[in-house]
Parts: C-alpha cells; sequence; structure tokens
C-alpha cells in the first residue's frame, strides 16, 4: 500500500431508542474534529447487554434515517438490525473490514464512556482494536475518561500504550489507537425521551421535530403493544 494517509470513518453504534441531538452533535463535531469522510450510524438489533429496545427495529430504523437524511455524511448501516440472532459490533466490523479491502480506510469507532466503561462485558471486546480505532467521546454525568485512574483494570490495562491525543496518528494505521474527543457536552438520552413522551411531556428540542413527529403519529412510545 502507498504512504498515503487513511481516510477515515466513524462507526456509531448504539440502540437509538430514539436517537437524538446528544448522538447527533457528536458525529456532527467529530466529523469536524478528525476530519471523517463518512458517519455510519450502526443501530443494535437484539443487544445481549441490556433490555430489549422499546420501539420496534423498524421505529428505530426509520427515525434515524429521518433525522440523518439531510446529512450527505452521515450513513445508516442497518446489518444488525437485519440479524435474527443478537447483534455483535466485533461481527460487523469485521464485515465491514472484508468490504473495505484493498482500501486504505481507517475505522474509528466512537463510544460515549458509560458504554467505555462496560467495554470488557462486550462479545469478544479486545478485537475491536485489531479492527478499528476507539474514539470515546464524554458525557453528562459519567467520569471523564481523562482520568484513567477510574478505568476497570482490564480495560486499562488493554488500553495502555494505545492513549493518543493526535488526530493524525489515527490516519497512520488502519487500528488500535483510543483517542478521547472533546465534544459538546449535552445531557441528553433516549431514556429520558421515552420518560417525558410515555408521561405526556414535551420531548421537543431534545431532538429533531422530524423525529418527534414519527414518533407522535406513530405512537411509539405511547401505546403499549401497539405499533411497535
Ligand atoms: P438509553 O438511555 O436508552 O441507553 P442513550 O441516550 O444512552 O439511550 P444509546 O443508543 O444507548 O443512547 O447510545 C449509543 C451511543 O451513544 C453510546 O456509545 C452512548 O454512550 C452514546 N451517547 C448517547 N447519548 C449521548 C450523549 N448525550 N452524549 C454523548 N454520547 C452519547
Ligand atoms: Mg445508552
Amino acid at each position: 500500500m502507498s504512504d498515503d494517509p487513511f481516510s477515515l470513518i466513524g462507526i456509531y453504534g448504539g440502540t437509538f431508542d430514539p436517537v437524538h441531538f446528544g448522538h447527533l452533535r457528536v458525529a456532527e463535531e467529530l466529523v469536524e474534529i478528525l476530519q471523517l469522510d463518512e458517519v455510519h450510524f450502526l443501530p443494535a438489533g437484539r443487544p445481549r447487554l441490556r433490555n430489549e429496545p422499546v420501539a420496534s427495529q423498524h421505529h428505530r430504523k426509520v427515525m434515524l434515517h429521518e433525522a440523518i437524511r439531510d446529512n450527505r455524511r452521515f450513513f445508516l448501516d442497518d446489518r444488525e438490525l437485519r440479524r435474527s440472532e443478537e447483534s455483535y459490533s466485533v461481527e460487523s466490523l469485521r464485515e465491514l473490514r472484508d468490504e473495505f479491502i484493498g482500501e486504505k480506510v481507517a475505522f474509528c469507532f466512537i463510544i460515549g464512556v458509560d458504554a467505555f466503561l462496560k467495554l470488557p462485558d462486550w462479545h469478544l471486546w479486545r478485537e475491536l482494536f485489531e479492527l478499528s480505532h476507539l474514539v470515546i467521546v464524554n458525557r453528562p454525568g459519567h467520569i471523564s475518561v481523562m482520568n484513567q485512574a477510574c478505568l476497570p483494570p482490564k480495560l486499562r490495562d488493554a488500553c495502555l500504550d494505545r492513549w493518543t491525543d493526535d488526530v493524525n496518528a489515527l490516519r497512520r494505521v488502519s487500528s488500535g489507537f483510543v483517542f478521547t474527543a472533546v465534544t459538546t457536552l449535552l445531557d441528553i438520552s433516549s431514556t429520558t425521551i421515552r420518560t417525558y413522551i410515555a408521561a405526556g411531556k414535551s420531548a421537543r428540542y431534545l431532538l429533531p421535530d422530524n423525529v418527534l413527529n414519527y414518533i407522535g403519529t406513530h405512537h411509539v412510545y405511547t401505546r403499549k403493544n401497539e405499533n411497535r
């Protein structure tokens, strides 16, 4: 391969139940900070480590599609939704690596600090470092990853020698670095949004209007056992 730097693609996994401005703003800022060519949103199908999502796979996919359709760098990757079995990020990243074979692309797996702290529970989590860089974003109410002493020992050891604050380092190899990005802290979560909507409270300005309208039209979080 040539000595040209790798181009960078962000891979943003999550339940997106529903997608909100916390997710979207992080993706937008990372495009600028890391000069990402693209961000691929990767909604989880049946997550192994948490409760079943409240909204159906179909609703989560449409909501995400609505939220990102105006952004030419944002893409929806629904491969995990199409799997009938549990979905694993490592498997998706393996597939993506195969699809980009021969291209000088490095993946940046985007993860909030709350999810990062639980990484050692993930299926084959150490392989993530072989398949992508990890880009961690802070989240209000959670410890800052800047404070590495707070990390669980297994995670701290796995990340040792991988930390970098040099964006250009991510372009020199296809995987293996851990980068902490400083993005605007938005105290928004899907749980709060679902709770507000179920309680009949306003969730406006926490997520895009078209997503909120979709939720209202299809009663995604209000009626039980219907349209899910
Ligand atoms: P829930 O409350 O249902 O867990 P959530 O708001 O945490 O929803 P997820 O779909 O679980 O959203 O999160 C997907 C990814 O986005 C995770 O890595 C999570 O840490 C990150 N993330 C979610 N919300 C924010 C936010 N407000 N700021 C930064 N990162 C976020
Ligand atoms: Mg979450």
